[in-house]
C-alpha cells in the first residue's frame, strides 16, 4: 500500500478532470457510435439528427430526400397529364388545357427541384416542401377547376391526393387548416363562380376517362397509403436500434462521472466477480461501505459544488492509497464501496482506519474556510459461501455501528 504523507499536501489543491482507476476498460466514442449506425434514416424526417452525421452529410440526405417526394410528384403530373390527353381525345376539352396543364405542372415541380438543389432552402422550416410544394398544387389544381369545369373531375380527385400528401407532415392543427383551406378553395370556385363541376359520361371514350381517374386515384392513394406505413415500419426499426444503442452505452459505461470511480453498476459486478474468485480460490476477500460524514451538512453550509469537490478530493485520496488491485466505487451519493482481495479482516481494517486518518487530517480549508471532513466505514471479510448481498448487509450494518458510535470511525462486522 502506498504510503498517504505525500497525498496529503498534494490533494488540497488537486482539481482532477478525469480519474481512473486501474485497469479500467473504458468505452471509446467510435465503438457507441458504431452501434447507433449513422447511415440509415429512411424516415427522413426533417427533424431527425443522425449520430456523427456531418452538416453536408445532412443536407445530402435531406436532398435526396426531397428529391424522392419530387419525383413521386412529378408522377402523380403524368398521370393527371394523361388523363386529361384521354378527355381532349374524347373531345371533352381542347388539347390546349391538357398542353397548359402539363406545361404548369413541369414548372411546378421542375421549380421545387431547382430549389431542392439550392443550399439555402435547406433552412426553410418546411425542409422537405411537403408543405409548399402541397400548397402551389393545390392552387394549380384548383385554377384550371376555374379554367376548364368539364374535367373538374380528374383535379378535384388529384386534390386529395395533395390533402393526403400534405397531411402525413402536419401537426393536428396544420391538418385541420389544410382540410378548411381547400374545402374553402372549391366552395369559393363552386358558389362564387357559379362553376357546375360534371362528370363527362357523354361518350365511351369519356366513360373510360371517367373510370380510370376514379381507378388511378384510388391507386394513387393506397400507394401513398403503403409508402406511410413502409415509413412507419422505418421508423419503429429505428426506434429499436435506438434503444438498443442506448441499453449498450449504459453497459459500456463503468465509470462514476463526478468522481472517476466505477459506478453503482460496475463496482457490484465486481463484487459478485471477485466474490466468486475468493470462493474459488479459497482466499480472504474485505470489503468496506464508506460514507462521508455529515455530508448533508456540507452541502448546506458550503454549497453542492464545494460538496462535489469534496467528493472528488476524496475519491484522489482513495484512489492514492489503495493497491491496484484494489477496486473502488460509488455505491450512491456519498457512500462508497471498496472491494479489498486477498485481504483478511484485520489488515482491511487498518487500511481503512489509514484511509479515515487520512481524510480527518487533510487541509480542506482549500475548497472553504473551516471545512473538515470525516468518513465513517463498516469494513466486513468473506465467510465461506457468503453472498455479495449478504457480505453488503454486514458491512452496512457495520457502517450503521460507526455512524452511532459517534463517526469518524471504522466498525468491524
Ligand atoms: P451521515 O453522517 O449520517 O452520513 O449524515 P449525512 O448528512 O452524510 O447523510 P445523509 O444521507 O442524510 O445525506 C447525504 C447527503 O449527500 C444528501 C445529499 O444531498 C448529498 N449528496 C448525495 N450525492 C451528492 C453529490 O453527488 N454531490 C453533492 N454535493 N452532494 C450529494
Ligand atoms: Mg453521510
Ligand atoms: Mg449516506
Amino acid at each position: 500500500m502506498a504510503a498517504a504523507a505525500a497525498e496529503q499536501d498534494g490533494a488540497k489543491d488537486t482539481k482532477p478532470k478525469g480519474i481512473y482507476p486501474y485497469g479500467s476498460n473504458h468505452a471509446n466514442g467510435s465503438e457507441i457510435m458504431t452501434a447507433i449506425s449513422p447511415t440509415q434514416d429512411p424516415t427522413g424526417d426533417d427533424v431527425t439528427v443522425v449520430p456523427g452525421e456531418s452538416p453536408s452529410e445532412a443536407l445530402t440526405r435531406r436532398r435526396l430526400r426531397r428529391r424522392q417526394l419530387l419525383v413521386f410528384a412529378a408522377a402523380f403530373q403524368v398521370v393527371n397529364a394523361a388523363l386529361l390527353l384521354i378527355f381532349a381525345a374524347a373531345g371533352t376539352i381542347p388539347v390546349a388545357i391538357a398542353t397548359a396543364f402539363t406545361v404548369g405542372a413541369v414548372i411546378v415541380v421542375g421549380g421545387f427541384w431547382a430549389l431542392s438543389e439550392i443550399p439555402a432552402t435547406d433552412r426553410w422550416r418546411d425542409r422537405t416542401f411537403a408543405q409548399t410544394y402541397a400548397a402551389t398544387t393545390f392552387a394549380l389544381l384548383l385554377g384550371f377547376v376555374a379554367i376548364a369545369p368539364q374535367v373538374a373531375v380528374v383535379f378535384l380527385s388529384a386534390l386529395f391526393l395533395v390533402a393526403q400528401m400534405a397531411g402525413m407532415r402536419a401537426t393536428p392543427r396544420y391538418g385541420f387548416a389544410i382540410w378548411i383551406v381547400i374545402t374553402a378553395g372549391v366552395a369559393t370556385l363552386y358558389w362564387l363562380g357559379g362553376l357546375s363541376f360534371s362528370v363527362p359520361l357523354g361518350n365511351p371514350l369519356e366513360r373510360f376517362g371517367t373510370l380510370l381517374t376514379f381507378s388511378l386515384t384510388l391507386g394513387r392513394i393506397v400507394f401513398i397509403g403503403v409508402f406511410a406505413s413502409s415509413m412507419q415500419d422505418a421508423l419503429s426499426r429505428r426506434r429499436v436500434e435506438l434503444e438498443t444503442a442506448y441499453k449498450r452505452i449504459e453497459e459500456l459505461s463503468e465509470l462514476d462521472e463526478l468522481t472517476g470511480s466505477y459506478n453503482r453498476r460496475c463496482i457490484m459486478r465486481m463484487l459478485g466477480d471477485e466474490t466468486i474468485r475468493a470462493h474459488r480460490t479459497k482466499s480472504p476477500c474485505s470489503i468496506a461501505l464508506i460514507d462521508l460524514d455529515w455530508f448533508k451538512r456540507i452541502n448546506d453550509t458550503y454549497g453542492h459544488p464545494t460538496g462535489d469537490e469534496v467528493l472528488r478530493t476524496f475519491s484522489i485520496a482513495v484512489f492514492a492509497n489503495i493497491r491496484a488491485i484494489d477496486k473502488f466505487g460509488r455505491y450512491g451519493g456519498e457512500e462508497f464501496l471498496l472491494v479489498l482481495p486477498d485481504t483478511p479482516h484485520d489488515m482491511a481494517v487498518v487500511l481503512l482506519d489509514r484511509l479515515r486518518a487520512i481524510i480527518a487530517t487533510l487541509d480542506w480549508s482549500a475548497f472553504s474556510e473551516g471545512l473538515i471532513v470525516t468518513i465513517s466505514a463498516g469494513v466486513a471479510t468473506m465467510e465461506p459461501d457468503e453472498s455479495p448481498d449478504a457480505l453488503l448487509a454486514r458491512a452496512d450494518a457495520a457502517l450503521y455501528a460507526a455512524k452511532a458510535g459517534g463517526r469518524n470511525l471504522i466498525a468491524s462486522a
